[in-house]
């Protein structure tokens, strides 16, 4: 099946019921529709015959160049967070771009569309945070991103087992958040407990425009860690800016990882410099879990992400305790007490020095 003006993201918001598996070939690579919100592109090996030339003897050169098919596996994700966006326009950009042959993929690329049903409506989600679903924690939901939260499991599990041994696994997961930031582009990093930092994927992502990082102190059940944990990917979730509607994203904002993934895409190459050597980094300390009704968090409203705070400072009450900043500069992602009690609340962070992750 086609996908009407090459535009995927139309396409799946369009037709929410629609769950068909098909694969079209594009000559030098194949597209499989995963079902709703989910694209697989395949490149095919190939060595072409590009032209023909004749040298200063007069004799006639086939000029042959190979479209080589490089050893990496790519997962990116957008709109798990039903109204983030800018990453799905950004990203359906790219797709559309490869449709129409003028990007060619020479890598293997899994493309998703987080939460369409979310998107139509313009929210969040519909019944629960999908992001905190993967990794088996469906199981304690119920709601519309349950199976949703299964099916792109499987979906992913089927991309990274076709993977041939050899392939560099990798998955971004790209979001926006719904307050400002002190540093408007960030991301989180997987818990890796005791093994190393991967020096060329921060080199990347600082080279794609991310100005922080956040280094998880745990196990979670987001998507990018899921991918980590049981696909053995290098992954990072990553926060793009704030939320807008669509058709109101300005997407020159995402220039640097539009040249990053498209770079990518092309080359299987990440783009790298010496950048992230001036990228902030920070390690989770604690999280903040909302633990009664009563839970509040004293921080302003319009207060933005990565705002530090002094010593003694009462980040956060209910009456069953409170939260109190250990050291002044400590600072806080992600609060948010809009939600069921026993969920996280926001982080509380803590700068490191980016050169001791590496050595
Ligand atoms: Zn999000």
């Amino acid at each position: 099946m086609m996908i009407p003006d090459n535009d995927f993201l139309a396409h799946t918001l369009k037709a929410l019921d629609n769950n068909d598996r098909a694969s079209v070939d594009y000559g030098s690579f194949i597209v499989v529709t995963e079902g709703l919100g989910v694209l697989r592109f395949e490149p095919k090996y190939q060595s072409e015959a590009s032209g023909a030339s004749v040298d200063q003897s007069g004799i006639e050169r086939i000029v042959v160049s190979k479209t080589k098919f490089q050893p990496v596996s790519l997962v990116i994700s957008v709109g798990i967070h039903g109204n983030e966006t800018g990453p799905m326009e950004l990203v359906n950009q790219i797709v559309k771009d490869m449709l129409n042959q003028d990007l060619s993929p020479s890598i293997r690329l899994l493309i998703i569309i987080g939460n369409p049903h979310a998107a139509v409506k313009g929210e969040r989600f519909c019944d629960v945070n999908l992001n905190r679903l993967f990794l088996g924690a469906h199981k304690n939901y119920i709601g519309r991103e349950v199976k949703r939260a299964i099916f792109l499991e499987h979906c992913v599990t089927r991309f990274f087992d076709e993977a041939p041994a050899n392939h560099t696994r990798l998955h971004y997961d790209l979001h926006t958040a719904i307050r400002g930031s002190k540093y408007k582009k960030f991301a989180v990093h997987p818990y890796i407990g005791n093994k190393r930092y991967n020096l060329t994927q921060f080199s990347f992502i600082a080279e794609c425009g991310i100005e922080a990082v956040l280094l998880s102190h745990q196990p979670t059940t987001t998507f990018s860690y899921y991918s980590y944990a049981e696909h053995d990917a290098q992954a990072f979730t990553i926060e793009l800016g704030k939320v807008h509607p669509f058709g109101r994203n300005d997407l020159s904002e995402f220039e640097a990882i539009n040249v990053g993934l498209r770079s990518l895409i092309e080359t299987g190459a990440l783009v790298s410099s010496e950048r992230y050597v001036s990228m902030k980094v920070f390690k989770v300390i604690d999280s903040l879990v909302k633990d009664s009704d009563g839970y509040r968090l004293n921080i302003p409203d319009d207060m933005e992400n990565f705002t530090p705070f002094d010593k003694a400072t009462v980040l956060a009450e209910s009456d069953k305790g409170r939260y109190v900043i250990k050291q002044t500069g400590d600072s806080v992602v992600f609060p948010n007490v809009n939600l069921p009690v026993g969920q996280r609340a926001g982080l509380v962070i803590r700068e490191v020095k980016n050169k001791d992750l590496f050595s």
